[in-house]
């Protein structure tokens, strides 16, 4: 017998009866976002790996360990490529940049606004909430400095946990890590305060001594706690154009009665983000194990990718971490494609008009199933009961021959005989559709 195959570690199949918790994400993503008028944009799963390296930053977990690469099976180099590398992309929001640059969307009035949904993929060690194959939603703005769309962009994030009631298991989390001008500075003293403590501190931030100390307050070793406890505030050290930029994005979100806590050691771990980063967890999720999402401004990530200087702010978050919210609270989701009706059928002229009444019934809008291979009566009405529907349409011989059908309750097995000509608005007193 030849072997099973299985999926590869750390990815999902999603089957049908999971798809109410992504209908229903994607839908009030999309809602959300077109109602702030974001436009969807869908970019390629594969990128050349100069997308990420740099903005992302070469030290960053991601780029380090994370990232596939893409390669055709036989040897030979992709003529077309050169010497570039492909990459599934780990994240998209550099992706949509470079979208941004290659398509001149800078010509566009700004901002411009652009949200996506899809799969993003990273090697990591597989758990719940973590996966190698994982969607992201997520949404951009170009051309927008003010702290107003900082704010705006926290504003859309709540309104969709709102849609998904999610709202008050999830709490904000925000900062401010300075920018292309006093990020210098804090490095500089961070990394003073840091090296004094070189040899208790872990491996990693070791490494990150040198190649940046900002992200040694993000370090979840338990040793290298105590120190980070008492290093110097970014908040403090950042210039005061970025405090103010702050102050105001703060104002905005008590003005829209978002609470957050400042969290000043929320660094978040890519190179790209300038002034305001922020994160999205639920309130049980004190030890910060896996964030339901997070994002921040970028004004420097436009230009890093050889664009004309252009700021931005964006927000990123997991699908499968709100399901598995959805599914730990109990949420009950409705699920449309639930069907109706079942059709049920004996004999061979019942079967032909079966095919037709199903026709019918999809054209009235019911979503419904039959087991055509199926002769016995009582075969197809246990099934019917096994799919959950509410009524069973039967056709015999008699009904086949005079345009009938029998209209069965299944909770109660109440039947009445119905014309085909009025079985629309029998139905339509009936099912709820
Ligand atoms: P990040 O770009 O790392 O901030 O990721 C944004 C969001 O994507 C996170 O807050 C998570 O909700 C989700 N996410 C990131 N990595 C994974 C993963 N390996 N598996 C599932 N979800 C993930």
């Amino acid at each position: 017998m030849p072997k099973i195959i299985q999926r590869p570690r750390g990815t999902q199949d999603i089957l049908p009866i999971d798809q109410k918790y992504w209908r229903a994400i994607q839908a009030s993503v999309e809602k959300v976002l077109t109602h702030f008028n974001f436009g969807r944009i869908e970019t390629p799963m594969f990128e050349s790996e100069d997308t990420f390296l740099r903005p992302i930053g070469q030290y960053s977990d991601i780029v380090e360990k994370e990232m596939y690469e893409v390669k055709r099976l036989s040897d030979s180099k992709d003529p077309d490529e050169g010497n570039q590398r492909l990459v599934l992309r780990p994240e998209m929001t550099t992706a949509v940049a470079r979208s941004f640059i290659e398509n001149g969307l800078l010509s566009w009035p700004q901002p411009v606004k652009l949200w996506y949904f899809g799969p993003a993929f990273r090697y990591d060690r597989p758990q719940k909430g973590r996966y190698r194959q994982f969607f992201q939603y997520g949404f951009e703005i170009f051309g927008d400095a003010s702290a107003t769309a900082d704010a705006l962009v926290i504003l859309a994030v709540w309104q969709i946990l709102s849609e998904l009631k999610l709202d008050h298991l999830a709490i904000l989390e925000i900062n401010t890590i300075g920018d292309k001008n006093c990020r210098p500075k804090i490095r500089k003293t961070l990394g003073d305060y840091f090296k004094n403590y070189t040899k208790e501190l872990c491996a990693d931030c070791q490494r990150r001594l040198s190649t940046n100390p900002l992200r040694i307050l993000d370090c979840k070793t338990v040793g290298c706690q105590p120190i980070i406890d008492q290093a110097p505030t970014v908040l403090d050290l950042v210039c005061e154009l970025c405090k103010n930029h702050f102050r105001l994005v703060l104002e905005h979100l008590d003005d829209l009665d978002i609470g957050y806590d400042l969290n000043p050691r929320l660094v978040r771990g890519l190179d790209y983000y300038t002034r305001t980063t922020f994160e999205i967890r639920a309130k049980d999720d004190e030890r910060r194990q896996s964030s339901l999402g997070g994002g921040g401004r970028y004004d420097e990530l436009v230009v890093m990718m050889g664009g004309q200087s252009t700021p931005g702010i964006g927000f990123a978050g997991g699908v499968e971490r709100l399901i598995e919210l959805m599914i730990d609270r109990g949420l009950k989701v409705a699920d449309r494609t639930e069907p109706k009706i079942c059709v049920v059928q004996f004999g061979q002229l019942a079967r032909r008009k079966s095919l037709v009444l199903v026709a019918k019934l999809a054209n009235l809008g019911y979503s419904t199933v039959a087991a055509f291979d199926k002769d016995s009566l009582n075969a197809q009405l246990k099934y019917a009961n096994r799919m959950g529907v509410a009524y069973s349409l039967i056709i015999g011989q008699k009904e086949a021959l005079e345009n009938e059908v029998i209209v069965r309750n299944m909770s109660d097995g109440s039947q009445e005989t119905v014309s085909v000509k009025k079985l629309d608005e029998v139905l339509k007193r009936k099912v709820k559709q």
